[in-house]
């Protein structure tokens, strides 16, 4: 069952979109049976979840965290998360960039930012990323390679809200592409816009999302 929605779902993707299985409360041998299929990048949002699965499953697995993160948890994962979709302030970004040193390692990041209308979603304004950007072009951080953007819709049935809500991030994405130009001291590689998961990932593609985060579309519902 997993490897035919994996396949229904490849079928619909265009090959510039990134498919991120989101595995969270999954266990190990429904992972690997999408290891199997072919999938190689595996979303979690707990670290603790991510690094308990990750010496189970093979070497070459790239594991996305992409869950609120707290700072006291990068050092458990600095070794070998792949990317970090969740970074939503200064301070998380400092983290990442002392433990990355520490395994001398360049760990790649996307900045959250905040889209939706609820009051429970974490991420940075527009404003907030700006400042963000600002600050660490001044205070340079070697050990991080900001990547694009993250974002979530709001929990609706409202396409046009949601459609609304990634097209937002789409533009902001492209706005803050043109203004790195200034920021020459920020190692960037400014491509990725992570939006869509299960319920809208054909609106995020058609809004330019280029990487999806699909958990229980591949896995079934969680409990
Ligand atoms: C759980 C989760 C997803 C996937 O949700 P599904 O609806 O199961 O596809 C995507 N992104 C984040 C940040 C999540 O926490």
């Amino acid at each position: 069952m997993i490897a035919a929605n994996i396949e229904k779902i490849t079928q619909q993707l265009p090959a510039h979109v990134k498919l991120i299985a989101v595995t969270k409360t999954k266990p190990v041998e429904l992972i690997q049976e999408a290891y199997n299929a072919g999938l190689r990048a595996f979303g979690e949002n707990k670290v603790q979840e991510m690094v308990a699965k990750q010496p189970l499953l093979p070497a070459d697995v790239e594991w996305h965290l992409i869950g609120h993160l707290q700072s006291n948890k990068v050092k458990y994962m600095a070794e070998f998360v792949h990317l970090i979709h969740s970074v939503d302030s200064l301070k998380l970004l400092q983290t990442i960039n002392k433990e990355a040193a520490k395994h001398n390692r360049i760990i790649d990041c996307l900045l959250q930012v905040y889209i939706a209308q609820e009051d429970t979603k974490f991420g940075l304004s527009e404003d907030e990323l700006l400042t963000l950007l600002q600050n660490i072009n001044t205070n340079p951080l070697p050990h991080v390679r900001i990547c694009g953007l993250m974002g979530m819709a709001s929990n609706t049935d409202n396409q046009q809200q949601i459609e609304h809500e990634f097209k937002s991030l789409k533009n902001i994405h492209a706005s803050v592409a043109g203004q790195l130009k200034q920021f020459t001291n920020i190692n960037h590689h400014f491509t990725t816009v992570s939006m869509g998961m299960s319920s809208d990932y054909a609106l995020a593609i058609a809004c330019g999302s280029n990487m999806v985060r699909v958990g229980s579309a591949i896995f079934g519902n969680r409990n």
